[in-house]
C-alpha cells in the first residue's frame, strides 16, 4: 500500500493507473477506522482495480463548537487495517494542502441539505460537499463508496453528482452495527460505559418503529412515537426523529412506499445518528 499526502503525487500515480485502463474506487473517510469503514473498503476492493482510501478530518464540516480538535485520530492503526483489506493507496492530505491560503469556493447542495443534520449543524453539508468534490477531482474515481449510516450525506452526494454531471458511480452500503444493534461510529469512543449501555436505545427505538411498520402502521406520528418512547426511556435526548422521503428527505406524515426514519440523539454530550429505511413488503 502506498501512503500519499500530496495531491500532485496522487494525480501522477493515478494518471498512469487510468491510462492502463484500470478502474479506480474511492472510499472517503475521516479515519479511526472500524468495521463500518472496512465494509466500504471491501466493497471498493470488489468494484475497482485500484482502491483508494482517503483519511481527512475535514475542518470545513465542523461547527465552531463541535469536536474537530478532539475527533479521534489513529493513523498508524488505520494504515495497518487498510492494508489488511487490500487498499492500494491511502491518501492523507494535510488541512493546509486541502485548503490553501485564499481558499474561498464552496459547494452548496440546497434542499436536501436543509433539514435533519443540516438544520442542526449549519454549514456541515457545505463542508462535506466541498471536500467530497475536491476528493473526486483529486482522485477522479470511477466509483465511490459511502455508508448509509450518514444517510443525509449520501443523498447530498448523490444530488451533487447528478447536478454537477460527475461521471462517478455512487454506491451506498448498509449500516454495520455492534452485536447489540448500536451503529458503529468513530464517535462511540466518546461514550462512558453508562452512556454506551443507554445508547443502544437509539437503534432499539428505530427497530421498534420498524416492527410497527411491518404490522401495517403507516402514520408517521405513530411510528415516531414508538421510537421516541424507547429512546426517551433510556434518557437519551432527541435532537431530531423524523420520517422522510428516501431521496429528497422531505418530511412525510404518512409512509407511501419506501421511506426513511432518521434520528439524532445525545448520550451525554455525544451526538449519535442512526436511520432505517422502511420498505413495504413485496406484493
Ligand atoms: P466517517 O469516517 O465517519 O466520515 O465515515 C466515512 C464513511 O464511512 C461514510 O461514508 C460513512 O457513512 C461510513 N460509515 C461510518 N460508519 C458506518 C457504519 N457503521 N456502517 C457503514 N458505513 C459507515
Amino acid at each position: 500500500m502506498k501512503v500519499i499526502r500530496e495531491p500532485a503525487e496522487l494525480r501522477g500515480y493515478l494518471r498512469e493507473t487510468r491510462a492502463a485502463g484500470h478502474r479506480i474506487a474511492l472510499v472517503p473517510t475521516m479515519g479511526c477506522l472500524h468495521e463500518g469503514h472496512l465494509s466500504l473498503l471491501r466493497e471498493g476492493r470488489k468494484r475497482g482495480d485500484v482502491l483508494v482510501l482517503s483519511i481527512f478530518v475535514n475542518p470545513l464540516q465542523f461547527g465552531p463548537q463541535e469536536d474537530f480538535s478532539r475527533y479521534p485520530r489513529a493513523e498508524a492503526r488505520d494504515l495497518e487495517q487498510a492494508e489488511l483489506v487490500g487498499t492500494d493507496i491511502a491518501y492523507l492530505p494535510a488541512p493546509e494542502t486541502m485548503y490553501g491560503s485564499g481558499f474561498q469556493t464552496k459547494v452548496d447542495v440546497q434542499q436536501v441539505s436543509q433539514g435533519l443534520c443540516g438544520a442542526r449543524r449549519p454549514g456541515h453539508f457545505v463542508g462535506v460537499a466541498t471536500v467530497v468534490l475536491k476528493l473526486f477531482h483529486q482522485v477522479e474515481p470511477h466509483v465511490a463508496v459511502f455508508g448509509q449510516k450518514d444517510y443525509q450525506q449520501l443523498q447530498v452526494i448523490r444530488r451533487m453528482v447528478q447536478d454537477l454531471d460527475l461521471d462517478i458511480e455512487v454506491v451506498g452500503m448498509p449500516i454495520v452495527r455492534e452485536p447489540d444493534g448500536l451503529a458503529m461510529s468513530s464517535r462511540n469512543s466518546y461514550l462512558s460505559s453508562d452512556e454506551r449501555s443507554r445508547a443502544v436505545a437509539l437503534s432499539r427505538g428505530l427497530f421498534a418503529a420498524r416492527d410497527l411498520y411491518a404490522r401495517g402502521e403507516r402514520r408517521a406520528a405513530h411510528l415516531v412515537a414508538t421510537a421516541r418512547a424507547v429512546i426517551d426511556e433510556a434518557g437519551l435526548r432527541i435532537d431530531y426523529l423524523e420520517l422522510c422521503e428516501t431521496d429528497t428527505l422531505e418530511s412525510v406524515s404518512r409512509a407511501h412506499g419506501s421511506c426513511a426514519l432518521l434520528a439524532a440523539v445525545y448520550a451525554g454530550t455525544t451526538r449519535l445518528i442512526d436511520n432505517l429505511v422502511l420498505t413495504p413488503p413485496a406484493p
